[in-house]
């Protein structure tokens, strides 16, 4: 395994060139370097789009197990004032993916030097972010010729502490839907409202009614969020906006609440244009599936970490989306979060991590890399 230092440098490295999703060009050149600078007895590299998949060799094996890492950053200006703060103005690595990198390099190096039992894959995802990465991925014909038998993934989690390892068996992350929408009618005069269709009203009153879908709608047994999170609108102070748009998303625990969402959305849509005389039109952008972990995979996992004298935490289901899911659903996994310790959470712009985190956490995967059984073992 390389020295503390190194898994530092690389992390920094990494850290101080965030590109968003299949744009990660430099991104990709420095994991292809690294990778090709390892010795090469063991190990297959294919390229697809931005990302990488690397299959290392095993000695007797059984099964392929794979490792997935994301590679993307965000369009967040870093705040944290770190001496290796992003060099891309404007965007960061906000979501630890520099971390999720070097880990797996991290292993890698490890598993180059000294073969596990079955055959391992390195997964370097692009756009996990956004537009989604996972499942074109899958789809290509490089990840069909390397399709696991088990695939494994991690996030950092900044409210965790170093050297706690926290997961559950079945659902651990939402199923997610992006939404936008957008209004236009006809806009004038502020002195004369009744000559126009008013746009910041009719999306105004559409935020207020999308409300009511969680609250009338869905069964209170089951879980949903409708969080609008920017709305923009209009010109100037004294004219009435012939445009308006919302921008949010949608987050459910069960799958098939998402259409039914989207449903109520559209008749909510049907409705508005009625009332303020208007158009409007809807995208529902991204959407992710659920990140549901196999229970008999996360009991190993679990007693893998115990072995490894870190502190073991049971997860609560989050409403957060992963395109992780999209693997699990078809290959047997799970995820699990590793804390890092940082005041500020995911996709803040002074988030920052513990960096013990990331020997520990390249221990603890090679470990699983090597000693994880498949299901019907
Ligand atoms: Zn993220
Ligand atoms: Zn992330």
């Amino acid at each position: 395994m390389l020295d503390v230092a190194n898994l530092i440098k690389i992390r920094r490295d990494l850290h101080q060139i965030p590109e968003l999703g299949f744009q990660e060009h430099k991104t990709q050149a420095y994991l292809l370097n690294f990778i090709q600078a390892l010795p090469q007895t063991h190990l297959s590299v294919k390229k697809w789009k931005t990302g990488i998949l690397v299959k290392v060799k095993g000695t007797n094996s059984s099964m392929l197990v794979a490792y997935r890492a994301d590679i993307d950053g965000l369009p967040i200006e870093e705040e944290t004032g770190l001496e290796f703060q992003s060099k891309h103005e404007g965007y960061m690595h906000a979501c630890g993916h520099d971390l999720h990198m070097t880990i797996a390099l991290a292993t890698l190096e490890a598993m180059a030097k000294q073969p596990p039992e079955n055959d391992v894959l390195f997964v370097f995802q692009p756009a996990e972010e956004g537009p989604g990465g996972a499942l074109p991925m899958m789809q290509s014909e490089e990840f069909k010729e390397w399709w696991p038998d088990l695939i494994f993934a991690l996030h950092i989690a900044p409210e965790l502490p170093v050297g706690t390892i926290s997961s559950k068996p079945g659902l651990l992350f939402a199923n997610t839907s992006e939404l936008f929408i957008d209004f236009k009618g006809k806009g004038g005069h502020a002195a004369y409202p009744h000559l126009t269709k008013d746009m910041v009203v009719a999306a105004s009153g559409f935020v207020g009614e999308l409300q009511t879908i969680v609250s009338r709608r869905v069964d209170p047994l089951e879980s949903a969020v409708i969080t609008i999170g920017k709305i923009t609108g209009g010109t100037v102070q004294n004219v009435i906006a012939e445009r308006a748009r919302l921008e949010g998303t949608i987050r459910t625990l069960s799958p098939d609440l998402i259409p039914i969402i989207k449903q109520e959305i559209d008749s909510l849509k049907r409705g508005f244009e009625e009332m303020y005389d208007c158009s409007i039109s809807i995208d529902f952008g991204a959407n992710y599936y659920q990140v549901f972990n196999q229970s008999d995979l996360v009991d190993q996992f679990k007693h893998i970490v115990e072995s490894s004298e870190l502190e073991w935490k049971e997860a609560p289901a989050a409403m957060t989306g992963e395109d992780f899911g999209y693997m699990v659903r078809d290959i047997p996994g799970f995820m699990f979060w590793l804390g890092v310790d940082s005041p500020y959470g995911l996709h803040h712009s002074k988030l920052t991590a513990k960096e013990e985190a990331i020997p520990i956490a390249a221990k603890l995967v090679e470990k699983t890399l090597r000693e994880m059984k498949s299901l019907n073992a």
